[in-house]
This record gives C-alpha cells, sequence and structure tokens, in this order.
C-alpha cells in the first residue's frame, strides 16, 4: 500500500493519516501467535521469491499513514476493552458465567458473550475485519488466480 501522511485517514476522511507504525492486527491478539514467553517470534515469507530464507519478525504487521492519530487512539480505547472484557476471559474460569459455550455442525467451538458490550464488539471488530481485508489485499496483490481446467 503506497499512502503518505498526506493521505486523508482511512477511518475519519477529514484528517491527514499521519500515524505511523499502526498494528493492523491489535496486539493482544498476536500475542498467541508470536509467543507469549520468551523472544516472540514469527517467519516472513517473501511471496515474490518463496525460496528465500524466511525473515524472522518478532511483531506483528504495521502499516504506516492508514490513519490518524485521534483514530489510532480511538482504536486502542476499543482494543483495550475487547482485550480485558473478551480476550482474557473467554477461557478463565473466573469468568465463566460472561459467556455461554457452543458447538456449531462441524463440531467447532465457540463462545456466545453474555457480558461484552456488543457496540462496542461491532465498533472494534468491523475495522479490524477492513484492516484485514487491506493486508491480504497487498499481500495478494501479486497473486493471479487461473481459471480451473475441467
Ligand atoms: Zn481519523
Amino acid at each position: 500500500m503506497n499512502r503518505s501522511s498526506n493521505d486523508n485517514c482511512l477511518l475519519c476522511q477529514g484528517e491527514e493519516a499521519t500515524q505511523t507504525n499502526s498494528h493492523i492486527v491489535p496486539k493482544f491478539m498476536c500475542k498467541g501467535i508470536l509467543g507469549n514467553q520468551g523472544p516472540r517470534k514469527a517467519f516472513i515469507i517473501n511471496i515474490d521469491i518463496p525460496e528465500k530464507k524466511p525473515t524472522v519478525c518478532q511483531d506483528s504487521p504495521k502499516e504506516n499513514y492508514i490513519l490518524c492519530p485521534s483514530c489510532e487512539d480511538y482504536f486502542q480505547v476499543l482494543e483495550t476493552y475487547i482485550s480485558e472484557h473478551l480476550h482474557k476471559r473467554v477461557l478463565n474460569e473466573k469468568y465463566k458465567d460472561d459467556f455461554y459455550y457452543l458447538k456449531n455442525s462441524a463440531d467447532i467451538s465457540f463462545a456466545e458473550c453474555l457480558n461484552t458490550n456488543s457496540l462496542v464488539a461491532n465498533l472494534f471488530f468491523y475495522p479490524f475485519i477492513g484492516d484485514v481485508v487491506l493486508l491480504l489485499n497487498s499481500l495478494l496483490e501479486n497473486f493471479i488466480l487461473q481459471k480451473k481446467n475441467n
């Protein structure tokens, strides 16, 4: 994504997107991926040169100039709420009454949140899904899907 600090914030569209190092995936969500103990570690595979040795990274993907500082602060408030009220509680026995645990027909377990503010959850997850789509678009821009031959 080729953006600069002169571009408008992707959320409010009213301020300049001067914020740098915005996490695409919230930090608390990456702890399980990068590890909670010892040095955090993941690998970046260059899709243009897949045979090249992967680069080691210690943080989740970041982008520059997608948000203004105010919107970055706004997301931080939402992220903190979701981290504290959902992420840290969903598998904690102490908060089991805050969730209703289910399995779908494919035997996949999930939890229904009973005490999480749904407005805050929607404000957090919908833009987050948009961020992931932006990230995937930038990662996949060099891929061309071929039509399947029968
Ligand atoms: Zn903004």
